[in-house]
């Protein structure tokens, strides 16, 4: 399954921290220059004479809020691009890190229409302070823009950037976090990319499989007959619809640092809908269109597994994903059927189009019997999430309300916006069903991703501290933050904020 994986085609980078040598400038096929909204006369005496002519430019393109910025063409054969970045809050904030993504989505997609294969970033002015943020933004942004997703052109079109080098930075930044941020976020948009026929269940296993070797985690698949012997009647119900040769089931990766044996400090589980239809309750052309998207949630839980072991992370990472189609056909599950999860709760059905609450239902409890401390699960759930908060941010819900602070931080700090919603207990009462333990979902009730997530949580055991994120922002037309249109890998950047910077907060709510 190699070919389902994306290829390595990163470009290397190279730092020259320190003084700049005026050759150094124009030796590459691109040059983006980086300074503060505002360029002080002093900072344009630094360059060439040559691109010096270019400040009256920018200052009449700076007025008025014009573009930011300009594709200038030298003589020498080398192109410029000049950046200015977004103005400081005058309330002293600090430029927000989802403004420089922007930046730096906007700074590569100028730079790279011109093919260049070699490019170099000068970081002119820029705060010290500042350089490892404004760096990192330009990286993922180049990173976004010159990695491929899936194509099936005869002729692909592809980026020819080779190498890049970065200019005028005080020090060597340490860059490997960013690397290793854009190599897990890559993974998750090529996956979510994917058309269902080439990423179908058996596929997406054996890749977990590959993967599984290449990174040293133990791999385990729980296939349709182990699941039935499991008793996990909620997976099935919506696996059931696929027809005969399905190769539905969940796949469980294991990360232990140095090999040890031990209990999970964490689950990651992401849906996997290989497929949505909806199921009998068809959806309509525009609403199944993209539904090859709807494994994005289980590609996050992927790309976080292998961005925390690339990191070498202290964390034991148990990782779970839920793999199948939602189908309709002669077995598919009809509405006001009545099914028993793998706890034993029996759910009664309301509308095949909410599979991805089921399938979670059952993984949460197959994740909770390991006993982690805590449980985080990724999903492509609920529209009402979108309604809510727009595809700019997350939905996020916790049994454990001292996360919203730092889960809203590392959203934040991330660029990968998030929005805590309530979980209040009474909520339950629009689930309430006369023959059943619960409702799938409600028939008529406002807030469906507030109620997918109490749903949800019946499955999660209560001493278990759990983040549930409706990934509202898994695909964005316009793009988001750094990335171009289309899958945005949203969920790695976020999450690696709240697992590796904020460690301290959450072994608080983990109680350790
Ligand atoms: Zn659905």
């Amino acid at each position: 399954m190699r070919e389902l994986l994306p290829p390595d085609s990163s470009f290397s980078l190279r730092q020259q921290p320190g003084r700049w040598l005026r050759k150094q400038l124009l030796t590459h096929d691109h040059l983006v220059i980086v300074t503060p909204s505002t360029i002080p006369e002093s900072l344009w005496r630094q360059l060439p004479a040559e691109l010096q002519g270019l400040s009256g430019t920018v200052r009449r393109l700076g007025k008025a809020g014009q573009r930011q910025l300009l594709a200038a063409h030298l003589p020498p054969g080398t192109r410029v691009t000049l950046a200015r970045l977004p103005a400081v809050p005058a309330d002293g904030s600090g430029t927000c890190m989802h403004a420089l993504l922007r930046f730096g989505g906007q700074v590569a997609a100028e730079a790279l229409s011109e093919k260049p294969k070699q490019l170099a970033l000068l970081l002119l002015g820029v705060p010290e302070a500042e350089q490892p943020r404004v760096a990192g933004s330009l990286l993922l942004g180049l990173h976004a823009h010159h990695l491929p997703l899936p194509q099936f052109r005869s002729k692909p079109r592809l980026s020819p950037l080779a190498r890049v080098t970065l200019l005028g930075a005080e020090r060597e930044l340490d860059l490997e976090r960013v690397m290793i941020e854009a190599e897990a976020l890559h993974l998750v948009r090529w996956l979510t990319s994917l058309p269902a026929n080439h990423l179908d269940a058996g596929n997406y296993r054996e890749l977990a499989r590959t993967l599984a070797k290449r990174h040293g985690w133990s791999f385990r698949f729980h296939d349709q007959g182990e699941l039935r012997r499991l008793g996990a009647g909620a997976f099935l119900a919506v696996a059931q619809g696929n027809g005969p040769g399905s190769e539905a089931g969940i796949v469980r990766l294991r990360y232990r640092p140095d090999g040890r044996r031990s209990k999970p400090d964490i689950a990651l589980v992401g849906k996997g809908i290989i497929f949505d239809t909806g199921g009998v309750n068809l959806k309509p052309f525009r609403a199944m269109l993209d539904m090859h998207q709807d494994m994005s949630g289980s590609a996050v839980a992927l790309g976080l597994l292998l961005a925390l072991t690339r990191l070498k992370s202290r964390l034991a990472v148990d990782c779970y994903l839920a793999i199948t189609e939602n189908r309709i056909g002669p077995a598919a599950v009809k509405p006001r059927d009545v099914i028993r999860a793998l706890d034993g709760t029996t759910i009664e059905m309301i509308h095949t189009d909410a599979e991805g609450r089921l399938v979670l239902a059952d993984t949460l409890a197959l994740a909770g019997r390991e006993k982690p401390s805590m449980i985080c699960d990724f999903a492509t759930l609920t529209g009402s999430c979108v309604h809510a908060v727009s595809e700019r941010y997350s939905g996020v819900f916790s049994n454990r309300p001292a996360l919203h602070g730092p889960l809203v931080m590392a959203g934040q700090a991330s660029g990968e916006r998030l929005w805590p919603f309530p979980l209040d207990p009474d909520f339950d009462d629009d689930l309430d069903s006369s023959v059943a333990d619960v409702l799938q979902c409600a028939v008529d009730a406002p807030a469906d991703h507030i109620l997918a997530a109490r749903f949800l949580q019946r499955f999660v055991p209560a001493d278990t501290t759990w983040v549930h994120m409706d990934l509202s922002s898994a695909s964005r037309r316009q793009g988001l933050g750094q990335v171009p249109g289309g899958a945005t890998g949203f969920g790695i950047r976020c999450m690696l904020a709240l697992l590796v910077d904020q460690r301290e907060a959450v072994g608080q709510a983990l109680g350790h």
